[in-house]
């Protein structure tokens, strides 16, 4: 009987010259893979979180903004006849965050990154469930 002494690092040599194609070490792979994830955890632990969303300070809607002129946004919605009484506080697209300048202060789904007050309005108002 023709007993094989291959070892592992000849299978490999081996391997690779039959294949033509440079054969890795799972051990070197796994290497290479963890150096990346830590690098990415690295660059996402350094880049800052959306102000709005970590709920820090983020900017105000401007009313004067095209977007939230499109929907007549207000700050105060005791301004707005056409809101009659809704405000953001009241509205299904608002989430409460923080109070900034002494008033409440949120998001709102269609102001992604600034927060809205929570007495405001705009003509999107939908009724919270
Ligand atoms: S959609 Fe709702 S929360 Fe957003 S600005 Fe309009 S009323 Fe406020």
């Amino acid at each position: 009987m023709i007993e094989n002494k291959m070892n592992r690092r000849s299978f490999f040599s081996t391997l690779a010259k039959i294949t033509g194609v440079a054969v890795v070490a799972p051990t070197a792979l796994r290497a290479v893979f963890t150096s990346e994830a830590q690098a990415q955890e690295k660059r996402r632990s350094a880049a800052p979180a959306a102000p709005a969303a970590a709920g820090g300070a983020a900017p105000m809607v401007d009313p004067k903004d095209p977007v939230a002129k499109a929907v007549k946004y207000v700050e105060d919605h005791t301004k707005s006849p056409e809101a009659k009484g809704n405000h953001c506080a009241t509205c299904g697209f608002y989430k409460k965050v923080t109070t900034q300048n002494g008033k409440e202060v949120g998001t709102c789904t269609i102001f992604a990154g600034k927060h809205v007050y929570a007495n405001a309005w705009c003509a999107s108002w939908n009724k919270k469930a």
